[in-house]
């Protein structure tokens, strides 16, 4: 369960924080993937990891000590992601490829829902994915922003292995069946792909 924490400085909007991600804690046994869209994250990285977040990503633009944010994650028994803007080039990511867990590609520019892919994350999640073998490491490619029945074939045959949807599943109808719509263009793909 992806977690969009914003905190109207990083990005132009604010939702929430630590005690809600508590809330949430609570009431799922899943996997609580929080993306923080924050300056200064690794004040608050203890804070989300005892709130209860499972995957905690950072974005590259907001941090000026990177390999030590990811660290500071780490020793908090997370799963440690790094998150970079439509903007920022994938290749400012080769010194931590080796450390991190997950890299995040925003395929919007942070702050809201409902918005409009950016194609360029494509070409980005390809080079990625090419990085990941020619070094052999592991980390999963994650995509954020924009994922819609129309999008996910190709993220998926470029290389991402999770997908975040909010108005895909969440904007009309059964939230249930739109996942498994996504889930289908997703395999699809990857079958014509083959
Ligand atoms: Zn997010």
């Amino acid at each position: 369960m992806h977690v969009d924490v914003m905190d109207g400085h990083f990005v132009p909007n604010i939702t929430i924080g630590p005690p809600v991600v508590k809330s949430i804690r609570k009431h799922t046994e899943l996997p609580l993937d929080c993306h923080l869209m924050i300056e200064n994250p690794d004040q608050y990285i203890p804070a989300f990891a005892e709130a209860g977040a499972n995957w905690i990503s950072v974005h590259w633009e907001a941090c000026r000590h990177l390999d030590r944010t990811l660290n500071l994650i780490k020793d908090h028994q997370c799963r440690a992601g790094v998150v970079i803007n439509p903007a920022t080039p994938v290749e400012l990511l080769s010194e931590v490829l080796g450390t991190v867990d997950y890299v995040l590609i925003m395929s919007v520019n942070p702050g809201f829902g409902g918005q409009r892919f950016i194609p360029n994350a494509l070409a980005k999640i390809s080079k990625l994915h090419m990085a990941r073998a020619a070094k052999g490491l592991s980390f999963q490619i994650e995509v954020d922003g924009g994922v819609t029945v129309d999008t996910i074939g190709d993220l998926v045959t470029s290389g991402a292995d999770v997908f975040v949807a909010g108005n895909a599943v969440y904007g009309s109808g059964s939230p249930a069946e739109n996942v498994r719509k996504l889930q289908r263009a997703a395999e699809h793909a990857l079958m014509q792909q083959a």
